[in-house]
Parts: structure tokens; C-alpha cells; sequence
């Protein structure tokens, strides 16, 4: 009988001979060592690109969660690597810790967001991985090895963000901030404004992004900053109400696009303001059913606009069938060899299609404008790099691909994509 698997969007699809979840880090071990490879990680299969495709075994650490131990004098948590974002929230809360800063949903598991260097929005906020303290893993010859921040930083910065090819994350030590709560303010303006004050804009506040809705000419800007107020309602979200309407008008609409746009623009003009305090862990993460593929690049800080800019006049001009709002998001430098934030203030920039629909034609059009800005991919979404390209966008490639080696000497997490991906024989 044949094991099948596909990835949240439905895109990647897999045949693997096995698939497998281990109970601890001997069984996990006994695996790398032994299962028909290429070895393959899943945290959640949140990530677009083929990154957990294999036709040897996927290995899914769902059993692997939970909270290891806890240090609350300096707000520190050791969880396994299988605990999706969302327990891990509320696992946090009960000893007192937060999380600095989260994604748009809470659905992956820590070991696949460390993974693709997941990130949420903040000039000064790093993506998770700059959270980590120590990590344990299997590595390829199914040995488990640990690292810490304080006597191995190159093996943190090298294994941090890793596309499960350094090994197998089983624990990870992660810092955290005492729990806090969030002011979250949203409006609408017009796109032109948000372009021309989008430096001020962007870091005025602890966390900001906006979202540019398609053929309306209008953006709803996020803003949150702390708060000690007491907590309010947050408005109900209604975010695929509002993807309905903007895919019925895109489909009703298809020959008459001038209607479509008036209309569009008239009802993004009437979504109301929003203002709401919250504990952190109520505010980050949105519900997300409408299934989609996504191209996201994180570009220099103050080419953000530029690129937007050129990226909304393709899809206006070429692409009617988009109708996903863009999301336009900053994050702070890091030091992590493979991380696409390494020493770079950084803007990303988001688009999204239909999954319903081919989304190459789109990608594929939009990715040169991403390039020409330097861009470096999202690891987790679509892209396509490989190599040699990827060489001259990260400085310390050469030597994170010595660690890999010295990790996995027999290319037992190495599958077609991921050889392609770092220049690997096959
Ligand atoms: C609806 C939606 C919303 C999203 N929002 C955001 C967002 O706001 N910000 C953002 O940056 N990204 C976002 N993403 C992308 C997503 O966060 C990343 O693709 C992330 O890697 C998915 O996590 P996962 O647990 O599903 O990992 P998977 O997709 O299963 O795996 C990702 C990578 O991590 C590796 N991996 C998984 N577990 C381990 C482990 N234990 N040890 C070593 N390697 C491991 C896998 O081998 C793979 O290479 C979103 C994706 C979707 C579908």
C-alpha cells in the first residue's frame, strides 16, 4: 500500500514508502539511521515548495510536543520540536512567558517555523529563529548532538534556520519576554500615501504591516504597540467574508473592469477602523481556510516601496485573476547564516494565489522584480532559486554548507529538491 501526502495548498504532492512518527529521540535516531531516504522532516506542511517531498520517508513529530522544562528567571522554555505554535502559545502563557512576536497563524509546529526562518512584522523584531538559546539535534548518522548559544553561537547560527537538512531539531531552548499585551489598531488609506510615508509608517510602532488590496488602490495598515490598558473585544474577523467578495467580484467582474474596481474600491473604503487591546497570544494569529499558493521575497529595508510598486502595476495590468490582498511586512537583522534577514533591515513582500488556479504564470512574472531588488526567497514558499543563485545572496553559504556536511556526511536528508537547492550531486 502506498503513503500518500500533500502540503497544506495541495501544490506538493508525495508517495513516500514511509511515513513515520517517532515517540522520542532514540526511535527518531533508529529512523535517520535506518528508513529508506531521503529523510524528510514535516512539521505542519505549511511550506509551498517541495521542501518535505520525499519518496523515502517523511518523518512527522507530532508525538514529539510539549513543554521539556522552564527557566523564569530569564523567561526561557525548552519544548520539543514537534509543538504546534498554538499549544505553545498557551503553554507559554501558564509559566508566565510570551513569545515577542508571531506569524499570521499559530497552525505550524516550532521545528518547521525555526525551519523556513517563519517571521511576523516589527522593525526591530527578529523572525524565531533569533529566539533560540540551544538546540538538540539528530543529526544524519542518527547521533543526537546539542548546541548552545553561549559556547557553540556558529552551530546556533548555522542550524537555526535549516530546511531540515542540518539535522533533525528534536528540542529547542527558546528566549522569551515576560507576557505582555498588545494595543492593535487597523485603517485604511490610500495605497499612494502608505508608498510615500512607508519608512515613518513602518517603524513608528512595535510591530507594523499592511495589506495592499488588489485593483482598489487601498491598503489597511496594522499597527500594534504595548499596552497596559485594560483588555477589550477584539472585532470578530471576517477575512474570508472578505476574500468571497473580492473572488466573486473578480470572477462577475472579469469583463468589465473599471466596475470592478469602483466597486472594490468602495467597499475597502467603508472597512471600519479597528481598536482593540489584548493579551499578546489573542492578536497575532488570524484563521486561514481559503487555500492558496504564496511567493514571498525579503528585500532591503528601503526597496520595499519601489518593488511594491512595480509589483502591483504587473498584476493590475496583467493579472485580473489575482484578487488576494499583498501583504507588505519589516524584520529585523539577524546573524544566522541561512536566514533571509542575515545582517539586512528587511522588507517582504507577499502575493498569493488561488490555489484553485495554476500559479506559475503570476510567480513567475513577479519573481524577476523581486530579483532585481536582491531578494531573497522565503524558504517555505514559492521560489525558484537554486544554487548558484542562492550562493550570492547569502556570505556564509560556503560555511554552512560545511556544517551540513559534517552533520549529514551521507546525504541522508538530501531529497532531488533540496540537492538542487544546495548545489548536491545526487
Ligand atoms: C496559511 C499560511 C500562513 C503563513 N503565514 C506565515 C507568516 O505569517 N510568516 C511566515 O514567515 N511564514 C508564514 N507561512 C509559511 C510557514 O510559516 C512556513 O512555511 C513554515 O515553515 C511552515 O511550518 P510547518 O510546521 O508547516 O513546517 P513544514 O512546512 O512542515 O516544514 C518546513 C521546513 O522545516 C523543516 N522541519 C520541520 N520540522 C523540523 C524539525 N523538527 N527539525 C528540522 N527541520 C524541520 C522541514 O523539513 C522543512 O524543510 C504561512 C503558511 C501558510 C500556509
Amino acid at each position: 500500500m502506498s503513503n500518500s501526502w500533500s502540503n497544506w495548498s495541495g501544490f506538493v504532492t508525495a508517495s513516500p514508502k514511509l511515513i513515520a512518527s517517532p515517540a522520542d529521540a532514540g526511535e527518531l535516531g533508529d529512523l535517520v539511521r535506518t528508513a529508506p531516504g531521503p529523510v524528510r522532516v514535516v512539521g505542519a506542511g505549511h511550506s509551498f515548495t517541495p521542501l518535505v517531498k520525499s519518496e523515502g520517508t517523511i518523518v512527522s513529530l507530532e508525538k514529539l510536543e510539549g513543554l521539556v522544562s522552564h527557566d523564569s528567571a530569564n523567561n526561557r522554555a525548552r519544548v520539543r520540536a514537534g509543538t504546534r505554535l498554538g499549544a505553545l502559545m498557551h503553554i507559554l502563557q501558564g509559566i508566565g512567558q510570551g513569545l515577542p512576536n508571531m506569524g499570521d497563524i499559530d497552525r505550524q509546529a516550532i521545528g518547521g517555523a525555526l525551519g523556513t526562518a517563519t517571521h511576523g512584522s516589527g522593525p526591530t523584531l527578529g523572525a524565531y529563529h533569533t529566539q533560540l538559546e540551544t538546540v538538540q539535534i539528530v543529526d544524519g548518522l542518527g547521533k543526537i548532538r546539542e548546541f548552545k548559544r553561549s559556547s557553540d553561537q556558529d552551530m546556533i547560527h548555522a542550524t537555526g534556520v535549516a530546511l531540515g537538512a542540518f539535522g533533525v531539531l528534536s528540542e529547542v531552548t527558546m528566549n522569551n519576554i515576560a507576557t505582555y499585551r498588545l494595543r492593535r489598531r487597523k485603517w485604511v488609506l490610500p495605497i499612494a500615501d502608505m508608498l510615500r510615508d512607508f519608512e515613518t509608517m513602518m517603524t513608528a510602532h512595535r510591530s507594523a504591516e499592511f495589506y495592499y488590496i488588489p485593483f482598489s488602490g487601498y491598503a489597511q495598515f496594522i499597527a500594534s504597540d504595548l499596552s497596559e490598558a485594560a483588555t477589550t473585544t477584539r472585532p470578530t474577523e471576517d477575512d474570508e467574508g472578505s476574500l468571497r467578495t473580492l473572488r466573486r467580484l473578480r470572477t462577475g467582474l472579469a469583463w468589465l473592469p473599471s466596475l470592478r474596481r469602483a466597486l472594490i474600491t468602495g467597499a475597502v473604503k467603508k472597512v471600519p477602523a479597528e481598536d482593540y487591546v489584548q493579551d499578546w497570544l489573542n492578536v497575532y494569529a488570524s484563521d486561514r481556510q481559503t487555500r492558496f499558493n504564496e511567493m514571498e521575497y525579503h528585500l532591503p529595508f528601503e526597496d520595499g516601496p519601489k518593488a511594491l510598486a512595480e509589483i502591483i502595476d504587473l498584476t493590475e495590468k496583467r493579472f485580473p485573476e489575482v484578487y488576494f490582498p499583498m501583504e507588505v511586512r519589516s524584520v529585523a537583522p539577524d546573524r544566522f547564516w541561512l536566514s533571509p534577514f542575515y545582517e539586512r533591515p528587511t522588507c517582504s513582500i507577499a502575493i498569493h494565489h488561488d490555489a484553485a488556479n495554476d500559479p506559475l504564470p503570476f510567480m513567475r512574472a513577479a519573481e524577476p522584480i523581486f530579483r532585481k531588488y536582491g531578494g531573497r526567497p522565503h524558504w517555505g514558499k514559492m521560489h525558484s532559486l537554486k544554487a548558484d543563485d542562492l550562493k550570492k545572496l547569502y556570505p556564509r553559504w560556503d560555511d554552512a554548507m560545511a556544517v551540513r556536511r559534517d552533520i549529514d556526511p551521507h546525504n541522508r536528508f538530501i531529497s532531488p529538491y533540496m540537492a538542487g537547492l544546495f548545489g548536491i550531486q545526487s
